[in-house]
């Protein structure tokens, strides 16, 4: 039987990286630590695992390779199947929170970090492994930054690494051209394999659109667009991609390059490349997979491809024949503001060595344009150099629990790649010990051995738990699971009808709040005999609350195990089901209180609690929510998460009692007293 596809055989060849193999698999045997540098798209993430495949590492475990983002997991682990002619999920899968495409077959893993850290949580020397790839280092994600670390510490200790396992674990740290030498010397000086890499010059244009005042997410969409389509009528062949910062944006960027594009007339020549179309395609971290194939294949003759990405197409994943880049000069980032106390997803520039990144795109089979819609004063006043890693501006909360977990019990003497601020440290571990999680000592508490196991933020599994021990876990896995999943509330033009559609489902035994709207989504549509179309009905995304579906039983999964194995915690509660609902959330969620504080700015106010000490932080209800038209009544409320655009608005909403709250609050202005 034919089994190989000789089309992607022979283009793997020509990737830049195929020259070095039998050095690449050399380098491997000999060293524990190896880094490997290279230009995006020269086959790192989708060659190298497979040549230490043909070099025999998987007879002593599997291969890993971890990635920041779960969408290039996914899609990597689909393209590197293909190539090795086997199905998904059998000698090569991918691993993400909540979707485990792996088998027993499975030899070459393909995972977020996230994934590799529970592993490493269950298995401190990965026994299971022969070799760990940790990708794109250079982004500096959170948890690429702990197992960096981590793997340091295990590693470089000869009793602790070979604890359990045969062999002596490999460790491959691979980034794009950034950092490298830094990494080497936190891995102990280890040696750098350079990638040399074919690379084309980038000629990039300022223009005046965006100065170091537009932030408004409008003003730049319209501005991509306008620029795309000027691209597209007066440049020569070659696909474009367009930078901007997240799902909202693409789709409304799509939308009018599609209307606008119908609109113009096509047929022109330039110098002899006719240029008839063009091809709209989004790209973005929870799009549906089968979308995802579309990105990768080339146009049909004549036709221009345009993708709209996200930050995605950067570094981890490589689309070909790209000839003009768009730059927004915008991303989506996750960040803590000290203000409300809690990490905030905010727009925000990204820094020059990211623009760079992101010209570069243009620049790999031929010279490349890259279009950039904001002014040199933009450049020059709010880009920074560098961007800063996630783990110097993100809540450190779970991972410093994941770590006590793991027996580091000095969290801040750990071996950080950079250090955080001791402050966040330090905020971590008392937002560890409001929930229970850590005593006043720092050492985890049972119920912080429990938490640790939930891939949820502390606050909702603390609130899970809680509803578990008094025996009504079912009000709060199906919540838990509809607030990890994307957004499941369609908004359509017909916003009121949708809008009061939601509402009316919210309503349940009597109570109304946000948390019970999303607890009745989940369960009238479980119930009902035909799930798509109800959800069509209800403005509600099928898609969405499919996967909630999924999320819900891994959890429940989760908590039967825990509940089995170990003496689980159980009290008793008299009272009616809605206190009991609204009693746990609270145990989760008593950091995030608001207290009403009167109209101000023509509109109801609450005072966060929780920053009572430092200026008071003034919160607003989310206007389309099921507490709309009765904010009057709310006097003390507490909330999920945090909008923040001009005001701070609260989301997931839910109104409390304040004596359910009293004896919880002292515990959020204790001083810090654990070493
Ligand atoms: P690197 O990790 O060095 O950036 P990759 O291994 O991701 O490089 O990519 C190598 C090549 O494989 C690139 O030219 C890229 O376009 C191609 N490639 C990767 N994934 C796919 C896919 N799903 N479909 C088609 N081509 C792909
Ligand atoms: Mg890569």
């Amino acid at each position: 039987k034919w089994r190989k596809g000789p089309g992607i055989y022979n283009e793997s060849k020509n990737l830049p990286i195929y020259q070095h193999k039998a050095t690449l698999q050399q380098a491997v045997k000999d060293n524990s630590f190896l880094v490997v540098t290279g230009e995006t798209g020269s086959g790192k993430t989708t060659q190298l695992p497979q040549y230490l495949h043909q070099a025999g590492f998987w007879s002593n475990g599997k291969i890993g390779i971890t990635q920041p983002r779960r969408v290039a997991a996914i899609t990597v682990a689909q393209r590197v199947s293909q190539e090795m002619h086997c199905s998904l999920g059998r000698e090569v899968g991918y691993q993400v929170r909540f979707d485990d495409c792996t088998t027993q077959d499975t030899v070459v893993k393909y995972m977020t970090d996230g994934c590799l850290l529970r592993e490493i949580l269950a298995d401190p020397v990965l026994s299971q492994y022969s070799v760990v790839i940790l990708d794109e280092a250079h982004e500096r994600s959170l948890n690429t930054d702990i197992l960096l670390g981590l793997l340091k510490q295990t590693l470089s200790s000869p009793d602790k690494a070979s604890k359990g396992r045969c062999v002596p674990l490999k460790v491959v740290v691979m980034s794009a051209t950034l950092e490298t030498d830094k990494l080497s010397v936190f891995l102990g000086g280890c040696p750098v394999f350079t990638i040399p890499g074919r690379t084309f010059p980038v000629t990039s244009k300022f223009s005046c659109a965006i100065g170091p005042k537009d932030t408004e997410s409008s003003v730049y969409v319209k501005e991509v667009v306008k620029v795309a389509l000027d691209v597209h009528t007066s440049e020569m062949a070659g696909d474009i991609l367009v930078f901007l910062t997240g799902q909202s944006e693409i789709e409304k960027a799509c939308d009018m390059l599609y209307e606008k594009a119908e609109s113009i007339d096509y047929r022109y020549d330039v110098q002899d490349h006719k240029v008839e179309g063009l091809l709209i395609l989004p790209l973005y971290g929870s799009m549906p997979t089968d979308q995802q194939k579309q990105i990768f294949q080339p146009p049909p003759p004549g036709i221009r491809k345009c993708v709209v990405a996200t930050n995605i197409a950067a570094t981890s994943l490589t689309i070909n024949g790209i000839k003009y880049i768009v730059d927004s000069g915008f991303v989506k980032q996750l960040n803590h503001n000290s203000r409300v106390g809690m990490d905030i997803l905010e727009v925000v520039p990204i820094s020059k060595s990211e623009a760079l990144q992101r010209a570069g795109r243009a620049g790999r089979t031929s010279a490349g344009k890259c279009f950039r819609i904001y002014s040199p004063a933009f450049w020059e006043k709010c880009m920074p150099e560098y961007t800063v890693p996630e783990i110097q501006r993100t809540s450190l909360t779970a991972v410093i629990l994941t770590l006590k977990c793991l027996g580091v019990h000095d969290v801040i003497r750990f071996p950080y790649l950079d250090r955080p601020e001791e402050r966040f440290i330090l905020e971590a571990l008392k937002q560890l010990y409001q929930c229970d999680a850590i005593d006043r000592r720092g050492k985890v508490t049972r119920l912080g051995e429990l938490m640790v196991e939930f891939p949820l933020p502390p606050g909702l599994t603390r609130a899970l738990l809680q509803a578990a021990s008094l025996g009504c876990e079912d009000l709060l896995l199906p919540v838990a699971a509809m607030l990890s999943v994307e957004n499941i509330f369609i908004r359509p033009e017909k916003q009121k009808e949708a809008d009061k559609k939601h509402r009316q489902l919210g309503v349940q035994a009597g109570s109304c709040n946000d948390f019970t709207m999303l607890l009745s989504v989940f369960e009238k549509c479980k119930a009902s005999d035909a799930p798509s179309a109800w959800c069509k009905d209800n403005y509600i995304h099928w898609r969405a609350l499919k996967s909630a579906f999924s999320v819900e039983t891994q959890l429940r999964e989760i908590l039967l195990r825990l509940q089995k194995k170990r003496d689980f915690p159980m009290e008793k509660f008299d009272g009616n089901k809605s206190e009991l609902f609204r009693r746990c959330l609270c145990t989760g969620y008593f950091t995030n209180v608001a207290r009403r504080y009167g109209v101000l700015h023509n509109g109801w106010a609450w005072i966060h609690e929780h920053s009572i000490k430092s200026p008071k932080c003034i919160l607003h209800i989310s206007p389309h929510r099921s507490l709309f038209d009765q904010e009057a009544q709310l006097d003390w409320v507490i909330f999920h998460d945090l909008l923040v655009t001009s005001r701070i608005y609260i989301r997931t909403v839910c109104p409390i009692r304040y004596d359910w709250v009293k004896d919880l609050l002292p515990k959020l202005h204790e001083v810090d007293v654990y070493e």
